[in-house]
């Protein structure tokens, strides 16, 4: 299988190009739209035919380039079906399989940094966003988020996985690339293998963490693929999404832009 770790250096995420050597079929995980050139150029320079634009979920910190992917390479734009994303070409469901050459990938539901977050594993890698950082994870306080059931997802759906599977997280802002599920297993200070449900909940609750710089801008556009102001839905339609997150305050400047 062709791999290829991508960087943002902007916003630390981390995007995964797999590809089938024989059949040239690829998928790209979580791409960012700032790398849109770079991610076109290395696609048209390995030959590949990209089946598939996927996000790990609705990013809060950048505006994805899935939507850019579609329009330029006939990609299909999928994500998680309790991700909120509006113009998707597919759904993806729990245990659901795609095929890219002779590969096969499975999207894990994983929710709990945000209602819709997916896990993607392919042969013995595993994609896991934000729900699994390298010995961290995800915070849980919006978008749907919730400790207990980011604590579930975890366990029972990517620390399961045989241990000496490679981990491949969104963002990485220690310059770390991988991990395995032994590692965290061992060494996750908070979803390591002595950790509670109740002591992460607890931790989790005493995070005080400042709002994303970018979430207002990003959250909107990433649930219409990141696509740009042309293909942007209505100001009320971002209000009603913005109310939906509990961001009254947001709600009411994008109504007020609209006026
Ligand atoms: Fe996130």
């Amino acid at each position: 299988m062709i791999f290829r770790q991508l960087f943002d250096p902007e916003t630390s995420s981390y995007s995964y190009l797999l590809a089938d050597e024989r059949t040239r079929e690829a998928v790209l995980i979580d791409s960012v739209m700032g790398q849109l050139e770079r991610d076109l150029a290395l696609v048209r320079e390995l030959e590949l035919r990209l089946l598939y634009a996927l996000e790990t979920h609705v990013h809060a910190d950048h505006v994805t380039a899935a939507g850019r992917l579609r329009e330029a390479l006939g990609a299909r734009v999928a994500v998680g079906e309790r991700s909120g994303v509006r113009n998707a070409d597919q759904l993806l469901r729990d245990g659901e399989w795609l095929a890219f050459g002779g590969h096969r990938l499975e999207a894990r539901a994983t929710p709990g940094h945000t209602g819709g977050c997916m896990t993607f594993v392919a042969d013995s890698l595993a994609f896991t966003g934000d729900a699994l950082l390298i010995r961290g994870c995800g915070r849980t306080d919006f978008q749907d988020g919730d400790s207990a059931t980011l604590y579930r997802s975890v366990h029972e759906r990517i620390l399961s996985l045989p241990e000496t599977t490679a981990l491949y997280p969104a963002h990485d802002y220690r310059g770390r690339t991988s991990t395995t599920v032994a590692e965290e297993l061992r060494h996750n200070p908070r979803l390591g293998s002595t950790k509670s449900k109740e002591a992460f909940v607890q931790l989790m609750a005493e995070l005080r963490l400042a709002y994303p710089k970018r979430m207002d801008e990003a959250v909107p556009a990433n649930l219409y693929a990141g696509l740009g102001p042309d293909a942007s839905p209505s100001p009320h339609a971002v209000a009603d999404v913005m109310q939906q997150l509990g961001r009254q305050d947001a709600a009411e400047n994008w109504l007020g832009a609209g006026i």
